[in-house]
């Protein structure tokens, strides 16, 4: 730390993302990544894009984009705002609608990013315990004193909130914004987006890193009503007019426009993850109820950082939080059904060697 640090520079704590390895020979199940490449069409729009105006500056207001996302889920596009991945629109949610002096509430056992934003922008938070099964308490976040955010389904846990209990947050809230992270959406039920026209205090987010497949790209969005999306606007000019470059525009758009293709790779993510359930449990797992591309497991006698380090050792990474209540559970992604095969077979080398 150095003198010439701000007081933003030395209260903020950076977010500590997965480990991204460059191995070839390493399956990769730590960062919720999709296995499956993007669609075919995107890649057809990034090449013609590539070919065409890389010496022009995109379009500010994204609009093509924010019309095809508008579009599949019968909004309109002034309902919808688009950033460089979820964690930048999420960065600019805190920044526009939660406050200095008011404290938010997020999940104590959710996505780490929350509070590393919360500190660096200096907003006061309360953590709420989560049940003892993991699912979220929809009345401690009642009446919050300065808004409240959350992931649906949950990270790490994978838990998934009925739409119901979101209601009833965004009710008990009529003076602060709710922001409904869903970036795990896809896999789940059913999302809050057909919330949005009736509530003008919630904000749905959403990504095109997971049930897109493309974490490469980093395009995040956020979904309410048109006097919320104005606000992100106003922050986002702010900062960088032009946040999304040509590539991202000419690919999102294109993976948001080939449905067949989301809809399989999406459903076939379901199906492994089912089979992989099963069979974690018939390993001694207990296995969370997962709405999300990834599982949620604890062994009943393997202590999990260690089956961590052990799989580590043996090509597969998956992740592994130090922290109370989790410090036993292993996060793992859902790959392909080979991906998921090799899983096993190193496991069972695992638990079979310590037998
Ligand atoms: N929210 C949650 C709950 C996540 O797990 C992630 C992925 N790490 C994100 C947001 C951010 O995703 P991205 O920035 O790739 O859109």
């Amino acid at each position: 730390m150095s003198k010439f640090w701000s007081e933003t520079a030395k209260r903020t704590k950076p977010y500590v993302p997965g480990e991204q390895s460059n191995e070839p020979n390493i399956l990769k199940l730590n960062t919720n990544e999709n296995p499956y490449p993007p669609s075919p069409h995107v890649i057809e729009a990034i090449k013609e894009e590539l070919e065409r105006k890389l010496n022009l500056y995109p379009s500010p207001t994204v609009d093509q984009l924010r019309e095809a996302i508008a579009g599949n889920l019968q909004l309109s596009s002034e309902n919808v705002f688009v950033g460089n991945g979820s964690d930048e629109v999420l960065a600019f949610a805190f920044m526009a609608f939660f406050e200095p002096n008011k404290k938010i509430r997020f999940p104590a056992i959710s996505y780490s990013f929350y509070p590393v934003y919360a500190n660096l922008f200096g907003i006061p938070y309360e953590e709420v315990q989560l049940n003892r099964d993991f699912t979220l308490p929809a009345d401690a976040f009642f009446q919050s004193e300065g808004g409240v955010i959350f992931p649906n389904p949950n990270a790490p846990t994978s838990v998934y909130l009925q739409l119901d209990a979101i209601k009833e947050i965004v009710e008990n809230n009529p003076n602060q914004v709710v922001i409904v992270d869903e970036a795990y959406i896809d896999f789940a039920s059913e999302s809050a987006v057909t919330l949005i026209n009736s509530y003008e205090n919630l904000l749905v987010v959403q990504t095109m890193s997971k049930s897109r497949s493309l974490a490469g790209l980093r395009i995040g969005y956020a979904m309410g009503h048109p006097e919320l999306i104005q606000a992100l606007v106003r922050i986002k000019d702010s900062f960088n007019s032009y946040t999304l470059d040509r590539l991202a525009i000419a690919g999102g758009t294109a993976a948001v426009k080939d449905t067949a293709y989301f809809q399989q790779t999406t459903e076939k993510i379901v199906q492994t993850r089912d089979w992989v359930i099963e069979n974690m449990k018939k390993r001694g797992f207990y296995v969370l109820d997962s709405q999300a591309n990834f599982i949620f497991a604890s062994h009943y006698n393997e202590p999990a950082e260690d089956l961590y380090v052990e799989l580590k050792n043996s090509g597969v990474l998956v992740r592994h939080f130090s922290k109370a209540l989790i410090d036993n559970y292993l996060r793992i992604t859902i790959g392909t059904d080979e991906n998921m095969q090799h899983f096993f077979k190193k496991l069972d080398e695992i638990i079979d060697s310590k037998k």
